[in-house]
């Protein structure tokens, strides 16, 4: 799978950074193409890359402020003619999603040529997504405001070919049976498949969190996640003004990726004051300091996992 980042700052855009928009490619699980949060300019910014709008089946909003939803007016508008002609959309978000997507597109005489499911979250959700499985819950942001943690599927383990043939089985179609099934026949005896293959394969948990200052369902989201994307709208200074604003400092950040046991950490959502030297610097003393695996990132930034 694939991470790719948009747009990168908290609040404003800068010359260098665009406000929050994060790609998931599904991939090797599914094709589709998944996006978390929809800042100014998202539709800009993917014309830089591969990533066609067409491919979006599913559009995830962690919360309402404008640094996170102004650009999905035009992202599903431009999607009309970019691919996604009659290829369902759902939106996923907070209440009051539906009413400014219905206002935005009614008002500006948009007729989208998909149909739109749209899906408001109350208090929290778990959904699935063909074989994925999405929870939704609330963060501490001073508005209503989520984080997603997503399971990827497992895949079955590799086959036992020599114990096969050692039944007598060649390689072969009845070979795709072993692996996807619990059991199978073979020459008029049942055989548990599990004894001829490798334990399932578990699939990645990627935790994507909105704004939020440290909060209980931060660890709900977020432990034992392969990665998680997270905001560090502050990396230096006084960590309770960052909290007083609702935000998070690198500080608190740290602290979660310590405790919730997560592999890497993708922080996002700087402070427009910073500059790239600044967030360079900062990034480079801090892994002096400090053990966890994390990174500060930039726009067009991708992460394989
Ligand atoms: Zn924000
Ligand atoms: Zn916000």
């Amino acid at each position: 799978m694939e991470i790719i980042f948009f747009g990168t700052s908290a609040g404003l855009p800068t010359k260098d950074r665009h406000t929050q928009s994060i790609a998931l490619k599904l991939e090797p699980y599914a094709t589709d193409i998944w996006l978390f949060d929809v800042g100014e300019a998202t539709q800009h910014q993917i014309l830089h890359h591969s990533i066609k709008l067409g491919k979006v089946s599913h559009i995830f909003i962690t919360h309402m402020h404008g640094d996170h939803v102004y650009g999905l007016p035009g992202v599903l508008t431009s999607r009309s003619f970019q691919g996604g002609e009659g290829k369902p959309l759902t939106i996923v978000g907070p209440k009051g999603i539906k009413a400014y997507i219905e206002a935005s597109l009614s008002l500006t005489h948009v007729h989208l040529n998909y149909p739109i499911h749209i899906n408001e979250i109350d208090q929290q959700l778990d959904l699935t997504v063909g074989q994925f499985e999405v929870q939704a819950r609330a963060l501490n942001h001073g508005v209503p405001c989520y984080g997603y943690r997503i399971q990827a599927p497992s895949t079955p383990g590799t086959l036992d070919v020599a114990k096969l043939k050692a039944l007598g089985m060649e390689p072969g179609p009845k070979y795709q049976q072993v692996k996807s099934q619990d059991t199978f026949e073979f020459n008029g005896v049942v055989y548990d498949a599990h004894d001829f293959k490798a334990p399932d394969k578990q699939g990645p948990t990627v935790a994507i969190f909105g704004d939020t200052k440290p909060c209980d369902n931060e660890l709900v989201l977020a432990q034992d996640a392969d990665v998680m994307v997270h905001e560090s709208t502050y990396i230096d200074g006084d960590k309770k003004l960052a909290n007083d604003y609702h935000h998070s400092h690198i500080d608190d950040v740290l602290q979660l990726i310590e405790r919730g046991n997560i592999q890497h950490a993708l922080l996002t959502h700087l402070s427009n004051r910073y500059t790239k030297e600044e967030v360079k610097a900062i990034e480079q003393q801090l892994k002096h300091t400090h053990t966890q695996s994390f990174q500060f990132v930039q726009d067009f930034d991708a992460y394989q996992f």
